[in-house]
């Protein structure tokens, strides 16, 4: 702390200087000055913290000149010190403002005494305002950082109140912080994420936010802190790519299922003409006939099987998301599959974890997955064999495996792209289905496969982890 400043305004020259030396003893400057005036000049050029004033001066009494000390600096405090004939005025001067009167002659301790808490009064006052400056500056700064930064910062008070709304923000929406501030701002910032925020022109942006909880320290406070960007044009162009690549998607799958369509189209054709020549010869018996309309039928089933494969596969329906209970569907597919087991000679095994947390998901969907994966194992193993469904959990996901023991396939088959197939009567669609419904739920779909071990595992998310 600064040297504190002891002024003494006493006409008697000897007088003020025994005051002085008195006071020295606090270890602080003095000043001596025999008159009000040359106290005031003193005290506009330099800060007092104590004037020991004579209550009679020669220009005037020390009642006036204790408020214009006050006047320049109302930290100042003022002790008036008096002879004992003018005790009413010293006592009408405390009740002024003075901080205390000192009866003549004084005696050195009450004097001292008197000045150190005047003083230690003064210092406090002084710190307290320091700190009162430092905290609105700090706030000030804070202020201009978060008008500054080029990012949309917004606070909700513990209300869920907009409490802050930075000029960005009234950039970007045309809405003014006054209007803005104490309404309810929940809704705008959400958990996080990207939100439309709504624009005073009838618009919304798209804003990516990051929010930070904050504890508060007292009532009222910001309880959410939320920094957003604007991604709008982000997001336009995301759009754009994801579309043109739908589309280019679109091409190639189209070209694929024409290819698919023709071989059972072309085959049932040439049935149809073998029919007609036989018609026309008059080769018609039901013996003959019989094997050929089988033979159409069959291909026109494979038509029916590819087409509603296909749209499985193509058409992308938002899922439709609840809870879902993955033993439970694993039970069903496996007791809808069991007649055909039993018939191909495949023993179904179930080795389903107990504490399987419940997850997020469309269960239809996964179900086509699980009865996918269910009928390759077991086309895959035309002679018979163990086809096991197993269920497990990490942190963070929860896994359905499908093996069986065929035959396997080599590495770097393209088991998984659409069309794909090593069966006469199949349609390619059943892994690319598979396939597509994992990764909508978030999650993977992997595969190991060797002679007698083939296992498909599918990752979902567990909801709320990682
Ligand atoms: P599809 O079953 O109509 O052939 P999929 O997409 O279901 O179509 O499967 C593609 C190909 O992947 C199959 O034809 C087969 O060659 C191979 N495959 C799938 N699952 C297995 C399995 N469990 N064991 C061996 N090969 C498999
Ligand atoms: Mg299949």
């Amino acid at each position: 702390m600064a040297t504190q400043h002891v002024l003494v305004v006493d006409d008697d020259d000897a007088l003020a200087e025994n005051i002085g030396e008195i006071v020295a003893a606090l270890d602080v400057d003095i000043t001596v000055t025999p008159t009000g005036a040359a106290a005031v000049a003193l005290a506009t050029s330099r800060p007092i913290d104590l004037a020991l004033v004579d209550l009679r001066l020669p220009d005037g009494d020390g009642t006036a000149l204790l408020s214009r000390l006050r006047a320049i600096s109302p930290d100042t405090e003022v002790v008036v010190i008096t002879g004992d004939a003018s005790i009413e005025s010293a006592a009408a001067a405390v009740r002024g403002g003075a901080f205390a009167y000192l009866l003549k002659p004084v005696s050195p301790p009450d004097l001292l005494d008197t000045a150190r808490r005047a003083l230690a009064q003064v210092a406090l006052r002084r710190e307290g305002a320091r700190l009162r400056r430092e905290l609105e500056r700090s706030e000030r700064t804070n202020r201009e950082v978060v008008e500054a930064v080029p990012a949309l910062v917004l606070a909700l008070d513990a209300d869920g109140r907009i409490c802050l709304w930075n000029r960005r923000l009234e950039e970007l929406t045309g809405y003014p912080r006054d209007e803005m501030i104490g309404r309810p701002g929940r809704d705008l910032v959400g958990g996080g994420g990207v939100r439309p925020l709504p624009t005073r022109a009838g618009g919304e942006c798209l804003i990516r936010w990051e929010r930070a909880e904050v504890v508060p320290a007292s009532v009222g406070e910001a309880r959410i802190y939320a920094v957003g960007t604007d991604v709008t044009a982000e997001q336009e162009m995301l759009r754009r790519a994801l579309r043109a690549e739908r589309l280019a998607a679109v091409g190639t799958m189209a070209a694929g299922l024409a290819h698919e369509v023709r071989n059972p189209l072309n085959s049932a054709l040439l049935q149809l003409q073998v029919l007609g020549r036989r018609l026309d010869r008059g080769d018609a018996t039901p013996e003959t006939l019989r094997p050929i309309t089988g033979l159409v039928e069959d291909e026109i089933r494979r038509l029916e099987r590819l087409v509603s494969d296909f749209l499985a596969f193509a058409q992308s329906r938002p899922l439709q998301l609840q809870p879902t209970a993955l033993a439970e569907l694993c039970r069903g597919v496996l007791a809808f599959v069991g007649p055909e087991a039993a018939v191909a000679g495949v023993r179904l095994h179930a080795v389903l974890a107990r504490d399987l947390p419940s997850i997020q998901a469309e269960p239809e969907r996964l179900r086509q997955v699980l009865l996918n994966l269910v009928r390759n194992a077991m086309e895959a193993m035309p002679g018979g064999g163990d086809l096991t469904i197993r269920t497990s959990h990490t942190r963070d996901a929860v896994e359905i495996e499908v093996q069986d023991t065929g035959q396997g396939f080599p590495d770097e088959t393209p088991i998984f792209d659409a069309f794909f197939t090593t069966k006469p009567k199949g349609t390619g669609l059943g892994l690319a289905i598979a396939h597509r419904i994992a990764t909508d739920h978030g999650g993977t779909m992997r595969v190991r496969s060797r002679p007698g071990d083939t296992c498909f595992t599918m990752s979902l998310p567990i909801p709320g982890a990682g």
